[in-house]
């Protein structure tokens, strides 16, 4: 591998400025820069306008970028854009801060003092490659595939798919991200198992068909579920809210936090953080006792009036119960049981349309067959919501039960007569949730819940919902071209079943035993030992027999992972390769994991900047573009893809799949081209690493996916490949679950009893064998996980029974939550002087009479402790929060590690205000995902005085203003 820099590293680094730059950015950002040279200043250039996207946060607005002499000096939203339209946040400004910014990494850095010192050496590629491929190839000699690991997650880079593979490639099954159990993955992986469909996530990209501006758009009513859109993705999704409230689409908003959206929302509910569950089964309650449900779809649809095994919780199947039934579907749509209404009796509950249905099943019904005693799935779910009333749930969950009537009225349409789904209108409401519901232990029981409530009131697949099965995903191509419905199934093992596709592993929802084996067996014989391996890495991934949903994305259990490092104990991680981040901002109780550094060998980061985290414990780090330099293609907004493109390129940086790629290729090297027990692929590939090594391959695989032939012809045409647009009429598809299969029957849901199964009966099979995705390789049985949406009270909580018996409920008496800031996306960002200048420290929010109780005024600086650690903030007196609770902002921190702060208060800047020096990363967990505790723990507060080293002042700011220091644009590195 060589390097392609066209010039001597002593040329690159003494280069100091661009005339020409100076002259751009001094005009456009006035005020915002250091001053250009004025000779310089008077050089005029040409400005170039370039077609890209944002990445700031994972919305990926579209955006148009002004070059000048290779200088990007001015940025705007795109007004084609169908959904941000035009409109960028503070977040996507915030890029020319950050890469111009004077701490940003150009070259390989090389540790050159003890870890925490943030002393560098400035290395070439090719060393930096060769020292870590070495490292990782001694560790593997010594100890073994499983000491390498991988970790992504933070953002500021876009490495998930990579950092899954990469350690498949190394033969470790050892990898973690942050925002896997803890964001995201919850919400994502339960609605295919919940219904084959997407997620109910109004920040991460899935929920579109409330923003789609034609008039058969039906959302009257959108929830808005521990989620606050205009703050996280506030250019698209913040955009698109106001937007339909504008037009009239009532919203009611669940969140601890009188948010923006809280503020415009119809009904604010300020449910104590963590006990969601509860609220949501209170409005089961209220929905079954009002008959507020949609009856015709919970009776046909969903798998509601099916009788559950007493034994074995699992629906029964027909024929379990009549021997001689001959089920009238083939096997992968199985014939289960009801009450019948029509003969008052048991009856085996045939899948076909409903008009069709020789039963009228019972969705709540109690009774006894053959001697044994069986509940339907609904009075399974009634009885858990019986205690729920509307009082019960404002004692626990601290919302007024009138509110929260008004709430499930107007979600219900119970009180609009004509439009009233249940009674044959037009009008629908969907729920949409966000990251605070993945945060705690109750994290797969609420997007269970949550689905629920949208399943029974028939909100799926109609114009205007929250769970649809957009993107043309139902239709396949027969050789002559023509659209067929085939029955749905679901893909498992990595995303849309990558892993199971490449190398047979993992069930598919709603295929038959025989389909499933005859599937297996094919691939596994195209390549046995990749299946062995994978096998086998899926066995071993440390936390999964207790965590078996973290399989979806091939993660393991982060605390066990701790853990590991800590002990020893299955095995030692001792090589890590992290993707991306701060991790001692995004790691739950961040200070046990500054401990086991010392345990960790040798630590690789990749990153556009140092963070603290690559302070106190890289050994090496590898320079990233950011966002304006990297080529690749973005989410949709409604059914476009956009262009993010390679608006300029500094220093050596490289994208972000690309250090990974070029270390796989140097470990086989060194291997004499395979890595031992290493998965490969078919195929002639023979790295199971999926990024790509080289800019060009990035460049090719993103044009490829806008269909265009090649990056050339891409740049030459962009407006002709961009946006890349799927057909309406192929993407925005409605009542897919009626329309006709090739089997003759309505093609249903990708599940395996076709329905939408409210009762999750699929994690109950999951916890006894890692069904679908441990196999055909069972995984060892843990405890069973419940189907049904149940209560947890928080494991700290003023009503939690171990913290009554721990004896110190008075000593920590607020409940923390978090949450996130317009200015700041996750971990990154912490660099843009102007978001730090308007949000310079954080604010805990605090009822205005708790503070006044505590003598604390507003601004005052206080210490806030957890059982794990204290942090500092600034009081924010609001009665946006309830008396007890108090909110913070979930990642801050300062990042104040180099010259720019006086040595003598000089620290890495993750202790003094990052919340999650307090979160708790130990057991309880979520049952199915592992999630620990960020939300919903106890703390005390008492006033403090300011850190240090916590800016305040605008002036202090001025060290991290963007910097014409900055090297020219160079060739690709690689
Ligand atoms: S919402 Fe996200 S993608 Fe859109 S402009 Fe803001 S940071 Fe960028």
């Amino acid at each position: 591998m060589a390097l392609k820099t066209n010039m001597s590293r002593r040329a690159f680094t003494k280069m100091s400025m661009l005339a020409g730059a100076a002259a751009s950015l001094g005009i456009s950002m006035s005020g915002s820069l250091v001053e250009a040279d004025t000779a310089e200043a008077a050089t005029t250039t040409e400005t170039k306008k370039v077609r890209t996207s944002c990445h700031g946060c994972i919305q990926m607005c579209p955006a148009i970028a002004y070059i000048e002499n290779g200088v990007v000096v001015r940025l705007e939203g795109d007004p084609e854009a169908p959904v941000s339209r035009g409109s960028l946040c503070i977040k996507g400004l915030n890029q020319l801060h950050t890469m111009y910014s004077p701490r940003r990494v150009l070259h390989p850095l090389k540790r050159a003092g003890e870890r925490g010192e943030n002393k560098w050496e400035v290395i070439s590629w090719d060393e930096a490659i060769e020292l870590a491929a070495t490292k990782i190839k001694e560790a593997i000699d010594e100890y073994g595939n499983y000491s390498f690991f991988s970790s992504v997650g933070g953002g500021g880079s876009y490495s998930f798919m990579e950092a899954m593979t990469l350690p498949m490639a190394m033969g470790s099954p050892t990898v973690f991200e942050p925002g896997c159990a803890q964001c995201y993955l919850p919400r994502w992986s339960m609605s295919k198992l919940f219904y084959g469909g997407d997620d109910q996530s109004i920040a991460d990209n899935a929920v579109q068909e409330i923003f789609r501006p034609e008039e058969d758009n039906k959302a009257e009513v959108v929830v808005i579920w521990a989620a606050q859109p205009s703050v996280s993705e506030t250019a698209e999704s913040g955009r698109g809210m106001a937007e339909i409230r504008s037009m009239g689409v009532k919203t009611i908003v669940v969140d601890p936090n009188f948010s923006p959206d809280a503020a415009k929302a119809d009904v604010w509910l300020p449910v104590r953080p963590a006990t969601d569950t509860g609220v949501i089964l209170s409005w089961f309650r209220y929905i079954f006792e009002n008959k507020l449900y949609n009856e015709q779809f919970t009776k046909y649809w969903t798998n509601m009036p099916f009788l559950i095994d007493p034994d074995t919780k699992l629906p029964v199947i027909a024929s379990e119960l009549f021997p001689d039934y001959v089920s009238p579907t083939p096997d992968n749509t199985p014939a289960y049981v009801c009450y019948d209404l029509k003969t008052n009796s048991v009856q085996p509950f045939a899948y076909s349309k409903p008009e069709d249905s020789t039963v009228d099943p019972e969705i709540f019904w109690t009774g006894t067959y053959n001697g044994k005693t069986y509940k339907t799935a609904g009075q399974i779910y009634k009885e858990e919501a019986e205690p729920w009333t509307l009082e019960h749930c404002e004692e626990v969950c601290w919302v007024p039960a009138d509110k929260n009537e008004q709430a499930i009225r107007l979600y219900t349409h119970a009180d609009d007569g004509n439009r009233a789904p249940c009674k044959g209108g037009d009008g629908v409401a969907g729920i949409c949730n966000g990251v605070a519901a993945d945060m705690t232990e109750s994290a797969s029981q609420v997007p269970i819940g949550l689905m629920g409530l949208d399943s029974i009131m028939g909100y799926i697949n109609k114009p205007g919902v929250s769970m649809t099965q957009k993107g043309g995903g139902y239709f396949t191509s027969t050789p002559t071209g023509e659209k067929v419905i085939e029955r749905p199934v679901t893909y498992n093992n990595g995303f849309g079943g990558m892993f199971s596709d490449m190398y047979g592993v993992g069930a598919v929802i709603g295929m038959s035993e025989a389909e499933n084996k005859e599937r297996i067996e094919k691939l596994g014989a195209a390549m046995p030992d990749s299946q062995r391996i994978l096998n086998k890495l899926l066995q071993d991934r440390l936390g999964m027999k207790d965590h078996k949903g973290l399989y979806a994305w091939c993660h393991s259990h982060i605390p066990t992972v701790r853990q590991a490092i800590a002990t020893g104990e299955p095995y030692k991680p001792r090589v890590w390769f992290d993707m991306s981040g701060n991790k001692l901002a995004m790691l739950g109780n961040a200070k046990s994991w500054y401990e086991v550094f010392p345990e960790v060998d040798f630590i690789i980061g990749q990153y556009p900047m140092l963070t603290s985290f690559h302070v106190e414990a890289a050994d090496l780090v590898f320079p990233l573009r950011e966002w304006l330099e990297e080529p690749m293609v973005n989410m949709t907004q409604l059914n476009t893809q956009w262009l993010q493109n390679e608006c300029t390129h500094i220093g050596e940086t490289v994208s972000h799949s690309i250090p990974a790629g070029q270390v796989v290729n140097r470990v086989r090297e060194m291997y004499g081209g395979h890595i031992p027990n290493g998965l490969e692929l078919g195929g002639g590939m023979a790295t199971a690493y999926l990024g790509s090594a080289t800019e060009q391959e990035v460049k090719e695989s993103t044009a490829e996916t806008l269909m265009a032939p090649s990056w050339d012809a891409l740049q030459a045409d962009i407006d002709k490949y961009v946006p890349c647009v799927t057909p309406k009429d192929q993407y925005f598809q409605y009542y897919q679950h009626e329309m006709t299969a090739t089997d003759g029957l309505p093609a249903g849901f990708g599940t395996e009893s076709r329905k939408v199964e409210t009762y999750t009966q699929i994690v109950l099979k999951m916890a006894r064998n890692g069904y679908p995705f441990c196999y055909p390789n069972p995984q060892e049985a843990c405890d069973d996980y419940s189907p049904i949406c149940t209560f947890i009270e928080p494991c700290e909580s003023p009503y939690s029974d171990a913290q009554q018996q721990i004896g110190d409920r008075d000593e920590y008496p607020f409940i923390l939550t978090s949450g996130r800031v317009p200015y700041f996306h996750h971990g990154t960002m912490r660099h843009a002087p102007f978001s730090r200048e308007l949000y310079p420290a954080p604010d805990v929010r605090i009822n205005t009479r708790d503070a006044e109780k505590l003598g604390i005024k507003h601004m005052d600086w206080v210490k806030v402790t957890s059982r794990r650690g204290e942090i500092h903030g600034r009081a924010y007196l609001t009665e946006g929060v309830a008396p007890g609770v108090v909110w913070m902002e979930r990642f801050w921190n300062p990042e104040c590690f180099d010259d720019s702060v006086p040595e003598a208060k000089r620290t890495a800047g993750w202790r003094e205000c990052n919340v999650n020096v307090l979160t708790k990363n130990t057991a309880p967990f979520n049952e199915v995902y592992g999630s620990y505790t960020n939300r919903g723990f106890t703390v005390k507060i008492e006033k403090s005085t300011k850190p240090d080293i916590i800016w305040i002042e605008p002036k202090e700011f001025e060290p991290f203003m963007p910097t014409l220091h900055n090297e020219p644009r160079t060739e690709d590195v690689f």
